[in-house]
């Protein structure tokens, strides 16, 4: 029987991690890959103490901290966890193959894009259609390129992109613009933008020259105008799908209160989930802003808070 099973292997995890230990608690980290989200980004400048760094190696150091307590009160094992059932007063946790037990859960499984699912979105994925702006933007310097989404994250991705792109494209599905009125009246004033609404995006086409089975690269992006049923052919070689982050919250949904999209819900004093021995931090729990140093210091508010839980328990 775990003191406290931490879900998860990023920021949030890696803090709760090393706080847990310190305090001896019997501490599992159960996480699918180690490192967390922003170990793609090719540079991270606002980690207190690191005026630069690769986020590869910030994840590193994050990593390396969490295992240096390995042995002590921390066990850490590799898998995906696929449930989690309370049983009297304690948890059951479920991996692919193995079931853990623990007094308190803490949940830090962060969360993943919202995928484009259209015809082609497969097969372009890393070949012209990208979800993380910051890491593939400057492959597109000076190529035209298209955004999907007209949320503030899409007309902020758009707004990144006009830097150095030689025209950019926002297209959003539905009939009004989801983004700051301002944000989008600012970014239209950009000669080489243009964005439309009410669309369907119906498909992403490469060079039809390049027999299948061999590398091809996105050149065009297919959608119909819905007002007038006009079917487009954009030409573009580069898409930047921002269409929503889901949370990854499904092993959890039945045992605590989601917000309506789908983010566990905390009390933000002590990250106290709604379920009495569960807590939650970082881009899984409801809060406002994704950020690493957020992670990692809501994260230190639930392992406070579990460690007083289980004293006076
Ligand atoms: C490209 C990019 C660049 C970014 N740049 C910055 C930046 O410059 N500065 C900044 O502060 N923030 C940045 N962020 C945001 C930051 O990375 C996130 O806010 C932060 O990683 C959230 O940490 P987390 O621990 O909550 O979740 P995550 O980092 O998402 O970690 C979640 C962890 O849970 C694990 N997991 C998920 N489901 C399961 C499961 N079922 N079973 C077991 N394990 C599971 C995952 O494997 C992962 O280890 C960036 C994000 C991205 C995508």
């Amino acid at each position: 029987m775990f003191d406290v099973i931490i879900i998860g292997g990023g920021p949030a995890a890696c803090s709760a991690g090393v706080y847990a230990t310190r305090k001896k608690l019997k501490t599992l980290v159960i996480a699918e890959e180690l490192g967390g989200q922003s170990a793609v980004s090719p540079e991270i400048q606002n980690w207190l103490g690191e005026i630069s760094i690769p986020g590869a190696e910030l994840s590193k150091k994050f990593v390396n901290h969490l295992r240096s307590y390995e042995g002590e009160s921390l066990t850490i094992k590799m898998g995906v966890v696929t449930g989690v059932n309370k049983e009297g007063n304690f948890f059951k946790v479920n991996t692919d193959g193995n079931i853990y037990e623990s007094k308190t859960i803490f949940m830090a499984t962060g969360g993943r894009r919202r995928k484009l699912e259209i015809k082609g979105a497969d097969i372009f994925e890393h070949k012209g259609l990208t979800y993380c702006p910051s890491c593939d933007g400057p492959l597109f310097s000076g190529q035209d390129v298209a955004v999907i989404g007209g949320g503030n994250a899409g007309f902020g991705t758009a707004g990144q992109l006009l830097a150095y792109c030689q025209s950019v494209t926002l297209l959003e599905m539905m009939p009004e613009f989801r983004a700051e009125a301002m944000t989008v009246e600012k970014l239209k004033q950009n000669h080489n933008f243009k964005a439309f609404n009410n669309l369907e995006i119906i498909e992403i086409k490469g060079d039809p020259s390049i027999p299948s089975g061999q590398v091809n690269f996105v050149k065009s992006l297919v959608y119909k105008n819905k007002e007038t049923d006009e079917i487009i052919d954009l030409p573009v070689t580069g898409i930047f799908v921002e269409i929503g982050f889901v949370p990854n919250t499904e092993m959890v949904k039945s045992l605590v209160n989601l917000s309506p999209a789908g983010y566990i819900m905390v009390d933000h004093q002590t990250q106290r989930a709604s379920q009495e021995g569960i807590w939650a931090a970082g881009d899984c729990s409801d809060v406002k802003y994704h950020q690493n140093g957020i992670a990692a210091g809501d994260a230190v508010k639930a392992t406070e808070d579990i460690y007083e839980f289980l004293k006076s328990r």
